[in-house]
């Protein structure tokens, strides 16, 4: 029996109409899926209601993991070994939805006569399981604190949602009418369309959700240091969804830099280039090293991703759209040896290909670093343009007790990478060694806007949602040993923050 579903979101109807499908099957069950609740029963249900709800978020759900998985083949388990996310259609009034790593959870809060459900646009549920996709296959970002790579993480659920429209057929060919070149504003680049109108009604105009999230733009990036913690949605802030926008236009300009180098516009140049581009993405975000500048992290390994999949076809388009952005990717500068470090270089032995490092080069790397010789490290080999190196990885703690007097005592963690490869048979460092100092200022930048934007729950009897801002708190003190650690608990969509509002 056919339902309703609405194939990218309730305010792009013009575009993207409402369709009759028959459901998507469930998921196999040795693959990663779903748990649903609220089932109703199959049928033409109307928009608005929760028989509609429940089969559209189903829908879009499904069709963003058969979408990935056209992208990067199977995808057995999320995060944590786990098979099955929950899916919550509707878990309360808000204007939001989040990743946990156990659920993708949706809201709706009624404005007027205007009720918004953050489940019913697909590209609201394509997001919030782009967060989760990422998680699967990059744990290491989910708790980062730092600005770039909780704005990676943002704009890669935004991306997600542009390719998940971008491999439907009916949508292809109607953005290429819209716009031949992709460089006009369209329906696809713009996400969460209905979500940010609902945002515009019930809090106004000026705050930072109040119009959609645009891949299609001209930010610049610049250090989210100079930047403010809140702005109204034209501008660019250091709060990670608006600070996202950056990266989203350098893949958004990479994809369309592609597709415009095609010979011929249709829209199976387009599949081909939605193809391509979400390819060099995952993989990018698979092996880009843990830097403070993250964007020009994943760029540099779209890059180095491109020599290995394409021979380096694309690898004018994409440093042009990262240079379009103010982002220089210097792809080749990663890689360059700088100086020799103790012992041997690392090198993948036996058959289980184990990373070997010689005992003699924590001490040394450490020493160089300015970090006791206690200091640890985690190593993994990555392969980048062809050539598998080594990622040195040091989780560096900052001290938080400056910035608030409730954070006193507390600190939060923020990786700091090195890259090694051989010169002869020697280890050598690649590119260059991280500056601590620089990395704690952001981190204090980050956690800063986070106490700005209320999103730290100081303790148990704090809601999931706060009072005052109506933000979700996205963030607590977690006790790890004999240490506080500011830790994350999820990803919203929306970054929800009040007091900055007109109405
Ligand atoms: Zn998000």
């Amino acid at each position: 029996m056919p339902i309703n579903y609405l194939p990218n979101d309730p305010l792009a109807q013009a575009f993207a109409p409402l369709r009759e499908i028959n459901p998507a099957p469930d998921r196999p069950g040795n693959r990663a899926g779903f748990t649903f609740s609220g089932a109703a029963n199959q049928g033409l249900h109307p928009i608005g209601t929760s028989e509609f709800l429940f089969w559209q978020c189903r829908e879009a759900a499904l069709r963003s993991v058969g979408a990935w998985e056209a992208l990067d083949g199977r995808l057995n388990r999320w995060f944590g070994n786990r098979r099955n996310l929950r899916l919550r259609q509707d878990v309360g009034e808000d204007l939001n939805a989040f990743y946990d790593r156990a659920s993708l959870s949706f809201f709706h809060r009624t404005t007027g006569s205007k009720t918004t459900f953050s489940g019913a646009s697909t590209d609201v549920v394509a997001h919030e399981a782009g967060h989760a996709f990422l998680d699967a296959i990059r744990p290491q970002l989910f708790d980062v604190s730092l600005t770039e790579t909780g704005a990676f993480h943002e704009a890669f659920g935004d991306i997600v949602a542009i390719l998940v429209a971008l491999l439907d057929q009916q949508i292809r060919e109607t953005l290429l009418e819209v716009t031949s070149d992709l460089r006009q504003a369209n329906f696809v680049e713009a996400t969460a369309e209905d979500l940010s109108d609902g945002v515009r009604l019930a809090i106004g105009p000026n705050h930072p959700a109040a119009k959609p999230r645009r891949a299609l733009n001209v930010f610049q990036w610049q250090n989210p240091l100079l930047l403010p913690t809140s702005a109204p949605p034209d501008d660019l802030s250091s709060e990670i969804h608006s600070f996202a926008r950056v990266v989203s236009g350098c893949i958004y300009d990479t994809l369309s830099n592609i597709f415009n180098s095609r010979p011929a516009r249709n829209q199976c140049a387009l599949l081909e280039a939605a193809q391509v581009t979400g390819r060099l993405l995952i993989e990018a975000a698979r092996a880009a090293p843990l830097e403070t500048r993250f964007f020009r992290s994943i760029g540099r390994a779209m890059i180095h991703a491109d020599t290995d999949q394409n021979g380096g076809a694309n690898h004018l388009a994409i440093r042009d759209a990262f240079a379009a952005h103010n982002i220089t990717l210097g792809s080749a500068a990663m890689l360059a040896p700088t100086s020799i470090l103790a012992g041997a270089a690392p090198a993948l032995t036996g058959k289980a290909k184990k990373l070997k490092v010689a005992k003699e080069m924590t001490p040394d790397l450490a020493k160089r670093m300015g970090l006791s010789g206690a200091a640890r490290f985690t190593f993994r080999a990555l392969r980048l343009a062809g050539e598998t190196i080594t990622e040195a990885v040091h989780d560096h703690a900052t001290k938080l007790d400056k910035i608030h007097s409730r954070l006193k005592g507390v600190i939060a963690m923020a990786p700091t990478s090195v890259l090694i490869g051989s010169v002869g048979q020697r280890a050598s460092i690649l590119g260059g060694l991280p500056d601590l100092h620089g990395t704690e200022d952001e981190v204090t930048q980050f956690v800063a806007t986070l106490l700005e934007n209320d999103c730290i729950k100081f303790d148990k009897t704090q809601a999931f949602v706060s009072e005052t801002t109506q933000r979700l708190r996205t963030h607590e003190i977690k006790k790890v040993g004999a240490r506080k650690v500011l830790t994350r608990l999820a990803f919203d969509c929306f970054p929800n923050c009040a007091g900055r509002s007109t109405s």
